[in-house]
């Protein structure tokens, strides 16, 4: 089974450009769990940083809302992710 993916919007500090960063959602949940930083990438630039506080409180909000999605879809029960 295929690693759930929380899509993000994330913005290159060194050219301002917009893309859309891929997260496993793993990967984001114990970061916002533990308070470490998250890091992102941007696909213009070979750069990886780390997300400020305010980015962090974005990927939140995208997490819940792809969780929430998650459950909806009858494809993916919900006791499916406690394995
Ligand atoms: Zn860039």
């Amino acid at each position: 089974m295929r690693e759930p993916e929380v899509l993000v919007p994330v913005t290159c500090p060194q050219c301002g450009a917009e893309s859309v960063a891929r997260l496993d959602v793993s990967v984001v949940a114990d970061a916002l769990m533990a308070g470490t930083g998250l890091p992102l990438t941007a696909k213009c630039h070979s750069m990886v940083w780390q997300a400020t506080p305010l980015e962090i409180e974005q990927i939140r909000e995208y997490l819940v809302a792809s969780c929430i999605d998650l459950h909806r879809s009858p494809a993916v029960p919900a006791s499916a992710e406690l394995r």
